[in-house]
């Protein structure tokens, strides 16, 4: 039996690569973090090695005893770093990421083409939410669910829910989904709460009502510190992925309410629907890290973590607005801020590429309004990776003052480059005419 750098190299060898890359370059994905060694020999480890469909006490598979107690460790875990009830809430820790989860649960309480309502795209929702185009239904969500998407205010840059209920009242969704990849604010789910409870009259097939759905992936780790609102006091379900701020393995969870919701036995309903509705075999070697991650999760250094995330996003996000940035929304109460670049009059594409080739990692971002997913106006930072790596709001605003570098030497390339298109652009700035390094100042 071999080591990797026995048996083989050449992927110890991309991944020594992957590994400095991370180590050297500022990272600054909203969706991404940095795990625990801990959490990581949890998912190197044997675990990855066994058969256990089904749920601890029933399996379909012998040689489970130790898995049984792996997997009811982490669902305990999991309801206790959420701060939930084990009378009242239940939660399915074998969804192997978010999008698998988010679609788990609309096969369990949903019949083929029931109408949903999720945030658009474009304005910050989730593919996995029932994007759509004119021309395509694009995730699998709109392809099997009737998708009629609410979108933000684009003055505010705030959700739109004056808006969301007069179209809720006439499209009568059975699910309103909370929740998004590019939203630096707290959604209002009190007031959703509310439009549902008015329009409980609402009759669709034999069924009456709609469900609330939290997708709480980008911010669970700062719901579990409750240092942003609660969306258990509300929803009746709550998804989420466990790789983001939550900072734990790549994975899945969807919390389910243990009573019934408009006649619906969630629990069966959701735990059928992950196995054998649509999953096989649990990741144990994940959820073994998942039960590392949630042990953290209820310590008083991950609550001093998750305060920081918000603190330092809040020094970036002031320090952009400092340097005349125009903010989706003005600012943000989480994790993430959202740089509308129009107006400077480049777009999130070019910037993110100067950005990339000065080792600072973050992504372009659609903001309202924008034509091209491709090409969209704007960038999506985020703090929890680099407040894991110990930075603080000094640090932050550094960061800050060099994403404005970066914008600057963005817009100088576009006036030098030859032609309009994007490649035009993409091949000025990596040709030798144009190094990066001599544009960067000390
Ligand atoms: N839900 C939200 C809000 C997300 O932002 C993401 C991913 O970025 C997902 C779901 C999907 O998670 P995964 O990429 O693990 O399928």
């Amino acid at each position: 039996d071999y080591g990797l750098s026995e048996a083989d190299p050449e992927v110890r060898e991309i991944i020594h690569k992957e590994k400095e890359r991370q180590f050297k370059s500022l990272e600054l994905i909203a969706s991404e973090n940095f795990t625990s060694r801990a959490v990581m020999e949890a998912v190197g480890s044997c675990l990855t090695n066994k058969y256990s469909e089904g749920l601890p006490g029933k399996r379909y598979y012998g040689g489970n005893e130790y898995i049984d107690e792996l997997e009811t460790l982490c669902q305990k875990r999991a309801l206790a770093a959420f701060h939930l009830d084990e009378k009242k809430w239940g939660v399915n820790v074998q969804p192997l990421s978010g999008s698998p989860a988010n679609f788990e649960v609309y096969t369990a309480i949903l019949n083929p083409h029931d109408r949903i309502m999720g945030l658009d795209l474009p304005h910050g929702g989730h593919l996995s939410h029932g994007f759509m185009t004119p021309k395509r239904r694009v995730s699998g969500t709109s392809i099997y669910f009737e998708s009629m998407p609410y979108r933000l205010d684009e003055s505010t840059g705030l959700v739109d829910y004056d808006m969301l209920e007069k179209t809720a009242t006439l499209f009568r969704p059975r699910l309103i989904i909370a929740g998004a990849s590019a939203y630096p604010r707290d959604f209002d789910y009190p007031r959703m709460r509310k439009l549902l409870r008015i329009n409980m009259h609402w009759k669709i097939a034999d069924a009456v009502g709609a469900f609330l759905m939290m997708d709480m992936a980008h911010i669970s780790g700062l719901v579990a510190a409750s240092v942003v609102g609660d969306p258990f006091e509300y929803c009746d379900i709550v998804t989420t992925t466990t790789h983001k701020s939550l900072r734990g393995p790549r994975g899945g969870m969807i919390f389910f309410k243990k009573d019934p919701v408009l006649g619906v036995d969630l629990e069966s309903a959701i735990n059928n629907a992950v196995f054998p509705g649509l999953q096989g075999g649990p990741h144990n070697h994940t959820i073994g890290g998942l039960a590392v991650c949630l042990k953290h999760a209820q310590s008083p250094e991950f609550k001093n973590y998750q305060e920081k995330v918000v603190s330092n996003c809040r020094a970036l996000a002031s320090r952009l607005i400092e340097l005349g940035y125009k903010l989706v929304s003005g600012g943000s109460d989480n994790h993430l801020v959202l740089v509308d670049l129009r107006p400077l009059g480049i777009d999130g594409a070019r910037a993110e590429k100067i950005l990339d080739m000065a080792s600072i990692t973050l992504n372009k971002n659609s903001v309202a309004g924008d034509k091209s997913a491709l090409v969209p106006g704007g960038i999506r930072i985020g703090s929890p990776a680099m407040t894991t790596r110990g930075f603080t709001e000094k640090e932050f605003i550094t960061v800050a003052e060099f994403i404005h570098e970066g914008v600057q030497i963005t817009l100088e390339a576009k006036k030098l480059v030859k032609g309009s298109k994007l490649q035009d652009f993409m091949k000025f700035v990596t040709s030798p005419d144009f190094s990066l390094m001599n544009k960067v100042s000390d």
